[in-house]
C-alpha cells in the first residue's frame, strides 16, 4: 500500500493505492539485507503526520521520516524471515521491527529484533501491547509522569491502543483513573472490563472543563494526553499544583485544518505544571523492564489485552482511516498472513 499523493485534510481511501511489484527472493551478499514475510502490521495515527503535505519551511516532521507517494510505508510489525544476509538472522526467525504495509519487507537486519521465544503469548501482541503502544504507555506514565500510588490520573482516547494500557498500568500502581472515549460501548468497556474507576463519552459533553471538574472534584495529578486540542486545555484547567502532563499524541490536531486549542499558560506557571512531549523510541532503556513487567501482568490476568483485527493488505487503508473516526476498540492491527 502506498499513498498516491501527500494527504490534504483528512485521509480518505482515494489517498491510497495497492501496488503489485515483483519481489526477487534473494539478497546481495554483504548487503545485510533481510527479506521478511509480514504477519502482523500495526496501524497507528502518527502515520498521518508522515503522509501530510507540508510547506517547505515546516521543521517539525523531518523530510527523512516523511512518506513519499509511491514508496513503501513502514510501520511497526511482526514478521518471519525468509532470506537473510545478516548473520544475526536465519530463515524462519520471528522478528519485530519496521515492516512495510504489504505482504513482504526488504530491510537491513539492524532494524529488526528477534522475538524472545520464552514469551509464550500470541505473536500479534508484539505489534501492540508488547510493542510500541505498550512501551509508549509505560514510558509516558512511569518515566515522564512518575505515576505513584494515590495519583489521580486522566487519560484521553482511553479505549485506544495506548490509552487502555495507560489506565490499566495506572490502576495496577494504585492510582485513581478516569478515561474518556468516543462512544457508550467504549465507556462501558473501560468501567466494566478494564477496571477504570470511571469513564465518560467526551462527545456527549457540552463543556469539557466542567465535565472534568465533575470527575475530578479534587483535581487531576496526571493527564496522559493522546488527543491535544480542547481536551488538553480543559485538563490543564483542572490540574493540581505540580501536575504532570505526558504529551503523547494530538490526534485531534493531526488533520490539516483541524481546530487547535492551547492551555492557559498562566495556569501552567502558577500551578507549576510540567507538560512534556516524548517519543517512545527515546525510551528503549526501559524496554526489558517494560517487557517483563507487562508479560507477567498478562500471564496473571492483570492486564486485559484489547485487539481490533482486520485481515489482508487491502484492508489497511480503511483500518487506518477508521482510527480518526474512532472505529477501533483497542490496538488496531492487520493480519497479513497465517503464522
Ligand atoms: P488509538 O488506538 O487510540 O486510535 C485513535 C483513537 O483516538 C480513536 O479510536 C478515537 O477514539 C480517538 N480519536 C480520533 N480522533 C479524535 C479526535 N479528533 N479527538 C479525540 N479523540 C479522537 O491510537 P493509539 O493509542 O495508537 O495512539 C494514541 C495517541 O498516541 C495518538 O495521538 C498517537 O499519535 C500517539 N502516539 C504517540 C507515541 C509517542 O511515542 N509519543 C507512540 C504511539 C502513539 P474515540 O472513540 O475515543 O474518539
Amino acid at each position: 500500500i502506498t499513498i498516491t499523493n501527500h494527504i490534504q485534510g483528512s485521509a480518505k481511501e482515494s489517498d491510497f493505492e495497492l501496488k503489485v511489484v515483483p519481489l526477487r527472493l534473494s539478497v546481495e551478499p554483504g548487503s545485510s539485507a533481510v527479506i521478511l514475510k509480514n504477519l502482523w502490521v500495526s496501524i497507528d495515527p502518527y502515520q498521518l503526520n508522515r503522509m501530510k503535505r507540508y510547506s517547505s519551511s515546516h521543521k517539525t516532521v523531518q523530510p527523512a521520516v516523511r512518506i513519499t507517494p509511491g514508496q513503501p510505508i513502514d510501520s511497526p510489525g511482526v514478521a518471519r524471515v525468509l532470506v537473510s544476509d545478516d548473520p544475526e538472522f536465519v530463515k524462519d526467525d520471528l522478528v519485530e521491527g519496521f515492516v512495510h504495509w504489504g505482504e513482504y519487507t526488504v530491510v537491513k537486519g539492524g532494524m529488526l529484533r528477534k522475538l524472545d521465544p520464552e514469551i509464550d503469548l500470541p505473536l500479534s501482541y508484539h505489534a501492540g501491547v508488547l510493542g510500541m503502544s505498550g512501551l509508549t504507555a509505560y514510558a509516558g506514565l512511569f518515566e515522564i509522569c512518575k505515576a505513584k500510588k494515590g495519583d489521580k490520573v486522566f487519560v484521553s482516547a482511553a479505549c485506544g491502543s495506548v490509552g487502555n494500557l495507560v489506565g490499566q498500568y495506572a490502576k495496577l500502581s494504585g492510582c485513581y483513573v478516569v478515561g474518556c472515549a468516543g462512544s457508550r460501548d467504549k465507556v462501558a468497556l473501560l468501567k466494566e472490563k478494564l477496571g477504570f474507576d470511571d469513564a465518560f463519552n467526551y462527545k456527549e459533553e457540552t463543556d469539557l472543563n466542567s465535565a472534568l471538574a465533575r470527575y475530578f472534584p479534587d483535581g487531576i495529578d496526571i493527564y496522559f494526553d493522546n488527543v491535544g486540542g480542547e481536551m488538553l486545555e480543559a485538563a490543564v484547567a483542572n490540574m493540581n499544583t505540580c501536575g504532570r502532563v505526558a504529551a503523547c499524541g494530538a490526534i485531534a490536531e493531526y488533520s490539516e485544518g483541524a481546530k487547535r486549542a492551547a492551555p492557559n499558560m498562566v495556569d501552567v506557571i502558577y500551578k507549576r505544571i510540567k507538560i512534556q512531549g516524548f517519543l517512545a523510541i527515546d525510551h528503549m532503556s526501559l524496554h526489558s523492564d517494560f517487557l517483563s513487567t507487562t508479560t507477567d501482568y498478562i500471564h496473571n490476568g492483570k492486564i486485559k489485552v484489547q485487539e481490533d483485527i482486520s485481515s489482508g493488505v487491502e484492508s489497511i487503508p480503511s483500518a487506518f482511516i477508521g482510527l480518526f473516526r474512532g472505529d477501533n476498540i483497542g490496538k488496531k492491527i492487520v493480519k497479513i498472513a497465517d503464522e
